[in-house]
């Protein structure tokens, strides 16, 4: 490959494009840094599909499966 254009990674060659941009794009909603509703802290992250915690206060709330509803 002589040019690495996007940032579709994770699910190899498989399954065709549609996908893979697909799960490119959720994954990174998923990744992405987000604020604790309750402490403001930034290591708030998806503890299980729906369900979203703040690692430093412990607060829990319930979300979408790869998005906080905010
Ligand atoms: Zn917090």
């Amino acid at each position: 490959m002589a040019k690495k254009k996007s940032t579709l990674k994770g699910l190899g060659a498989r399954y065709g494009l549609k996908p893979r941009k697909q799960y490119t794009q959720v994954h990174f909603l998923m990744k992405t840094k987000r604020r604790c509703p309750d402490c403001g802290s930034l290591k708030f992250s998806r503890q299980a599909v729906g369900i979203w915690q703040c690692k430093k206060c412990g607060f829990k709330i319930a979300g979408l499966a790869y998005d906080v509803k905010l």
